[in-house]
């Protein structure tokens, strides 16, 4: 991971209100802005609910700090008749610098299929964000031994189409689903494993230089008090912080991980 620059992001998911996000977003730049601290070696990133984004806009903008954010979710469309939709360009006006894709919740219960996610990784980068594209087994699969193969399908399905360049670019999540919002974290093997799998089929597909530069986090109960041990692994760019990124010092915890 030497050449990559760590990403911790917090997904929020459906949580906060909307004095709660801004509090936490100027919390956040209080915890970083701790000279003891060296947090000028890892990107942070907020990606609060759709509704927080302008006032997160607002808050970042003049703080030097620069905490970069984005979004939980993109329309696959440009524009138009697509009720309750967002388009990437209105995330981009709205200075996204992320967006995240194929979270393993809206797989779930919103029946988003790798091409979906595709079309929603493509739409971003359209927009010249960064999609984190995210990926990972369920229970079932994990037992039965088929977490690598069920986790590469999904990354190739989800990068369908994309240039060598494009996915260098990109940032990828696994995310086992058992391990997320269960308290159940991978161990830093299993995280590594995979990570190390998902570099190897970027590498095949895309290139060195696309494998290289591709980010490539973990996430799944990430707290500050088991992030070292899964960060030393040599695959692993970052997290994506569920839980554990509501609370401010609890989060600075995982972004001084080092
Ligand atoms: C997530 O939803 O992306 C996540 C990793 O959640 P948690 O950290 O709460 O497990």
């Amino acid at each position: 991971a030497a050449s990559r620059i760590p990403l911790m992001a917090g997904n929020w998911k459906m949580n906060l209100n909307h004095a709660e996000a801004v509090v936490l977003v100027q919390k956040l730049a209080w915890t970083l802005s701790d000279k003891r601290h060296d947090y000028g070696k890892v990107e942070v990133a907020v990606i609060p609910p759709f509704t927080d984004l302008r006032s997160v806009q607002t808050l970042v903008d003049g703080d030097r700090l620069s905490i970069r954010y984005g979004a939980q979710d993109v329309s696959p469309y440009a524009g138009g008749a697509y009720t309750g939709e967002i388009s990437a360009a209105m995330l981009a006006k709205l200075g996204c610098s992320y967006v995240v894709v194929g979270h393993s919740e809206r797989r779930q219960y919103h029946a988003e299929t790798d091409e979906v996610v595709n079309a929603k990784a493509k739409a971003a980068l359209g927009a010249k964000m960064t999609p984190i594209v995210c990926v990972g087994e369920g229970l079932e699969v994990r037992q039965a031994g088929e977490h690598v193969p069920y986790t590469m399908a999904q990354v190739e399905g989800s990068l369908a189409g994309l240039s060598k360049a494009q996915v260098g670019g990109l940032v990828i999540a696994y995310e086992p689903v058992w391990a997320i919002g269960t308290g159940e974290v991978a161990t830093p093997d299993d995280a590594q494993e995979v990570c190390a799998a998902i570099r190897g089929q970027v590498r095949e597909s895309y290139g060195d230089e696309a494998a290289d530069a591709v980010r490539i986090l973990y996430g799944g109960s990430v707290k500050a008090a088991n992030v070292a041990g899964i960060m030393a692994k040599a695959d692993v760019d970052g997290a994506l912080v569920g839980g554990a990124s509501l609370e401010a010092d609890e989060f600075g915890g995982i972004c001084r991980f080092y």
